[in-house]
Order: structure tokens, then sequence, then C-alpha cells
């Protein structure tokens, strides 16, 4: 960890090593701390929280006051919405994931929402229709079909959904589904096959995934 004294290139908070952000705002901090370098950014960013944002971000902190290390994220995502009074909830799921998502459909069901979920694959349109050639297929001159998470995005905003959970999509996926969601997004499921949909596993275990992280 580098210390506070060495210059860094900011902002970039995990070099700071005391962090007195979070507890003592007026003591020292390093010179690439950004309430320094860039108090202009700092102080208009609270003024920024108004209407929807406002109220997400006030139930947010209501919930971690409430659940926080109590609460599994299945359950925080549904006090969240009851906080929230949010009706209709969508799901947007990896096909790789379907049980997962026909489990959390159901619980939040169960917990009196209106659920509506799509599946990665929905269209199924073929990988060529996108400008993959049949040699990038996995199993070439066979029909693949694509993940469509412009669709899955698409159909929920057709129906009207006030928040989207992420169940599981793709890297790059998941980034183009949160572009086109008009529902704020929240995630229940990181997909990482690897490390049983868990990527903080990668981290806290690095060196027996030294070489599948390319950490030389
Ligand atoms: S905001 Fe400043 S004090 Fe807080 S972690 Fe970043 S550099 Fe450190």
């Amino acid at each position: 960890m580098k210390d506070n004294s060495v210059t860094v290139k900011g902002p970039n908070c995990v070099y700071c090593r005391l962090k007195p952000c979070s507890r003592e705002p007026q003591a020292t901090k390093p010179n690439f701390c950004p309430m320094t370098t860039h108090p202009e950014v700092v102080n208009g960013s609270i003024g920024k929280y108004v209407g929807i944002l406002e109220d997400l971000h006030r139930v947010a902190s209501l919930v971690e006051k409430e659940g926080y290390c109590v609460w599994p994220r299945l359950r925080e995502v549904v006090e969240f919405s009851r906080k929230l009074n949010l009706k209709r909830l969508g799901v947007a799921f990896c096909i790789g994931l379907s049980d997962e998502a026909e489990f959390v459909v159901k619980y939040l069901e169960s917990k009196g929402f209106e659920v509506y979920s799509v599946c990665c694959k929905c269209g199924g349109f073929d990988k060529t229709l996108l400008g993959l050639n049949e040699d990038q297929k996995l199993k070439p001159y066979t029909h693949e079909s694509i993940c469509n998470p412009i669709l899955q995005a698409d159909l929920l905003n057709y129906v009207g959904t006030e928040l989207n959970v992420v169940v599981g999509l793709c890297v790059g996926h998941d980034t183009i589904f949160m572009m086109n969601s008009k529902a704020p997004v929240t995630y229940l499921i990181v997909k990482d096959r690897v490390t049983g949909h868990n990527p903080a596993a990668a981290i806290y275990v690095k060196n027996y995934f030294r070489s599948r992280l390319d950490i030389t």
C-alpha cells in the first residue's frame, strides 16, 4: 500500500491508508484526496440527490441501518423495494441461472410483488446476426442464440417495472442492460462461474487464483 505522501494521480482512494473522510473529514488528508483537489465536484454532489435519487439514497441507508450484516442480499432487495413502495419488479437473468432466477421470482412474488422476468436468450437471434461468424460460435454451423440485453431491458421497460434485478448476466451484457433499463437496477447475483458466482473469492484466495488472474 502506498504511503499518503506518495504522489498519486487521483482520484484514487485505494491508496489512502487512513480514509479520514469516513469518520474525521477535517483531519489531514493525502495530497491526492479529491476533497482537496476537486472541492467543487465534491460539494456539488450533495445537491444532486433530488427526486428519485434522494428516495433511493435515503432508503438504501435505512436498509443498511436495519439489516446490515443481518439480511442476505435477497431480503435486502425486498426491504429496499418495500420502503420505496414499489409494486412491480423485473428480473433480467442468464439462462444458465434459470433455477436461481425462478427461486428469486417466486420469492419476490411470495412477498407481494408483481414480478416480470426476461431470459438473456429471448428473441432467439442467431449470433451471426450481430457480426459473429460461424467459426466464432461454440459449435459452428449450428444455431446459437446470442444474448440480448437490450431486449431484456426493452421488455421490462415495456411492462413498466420500477426496479430491475440482475441475476447472473455476463460481464458486458450487464453493462448494456443497465444502459438501456429505464428503471433503476440493482445486482443480486454477479456471474462468475469459476467462483460459484462469488467474484470476491478470487481476491480472498488470490494465491490460488494467481495464474487464472494472470498475476506473475
Ligand atoms: S476521499 Fe480523501 S480521505 Fe477519503 S479515502 Fe479518498 S483520499 Fe482518503
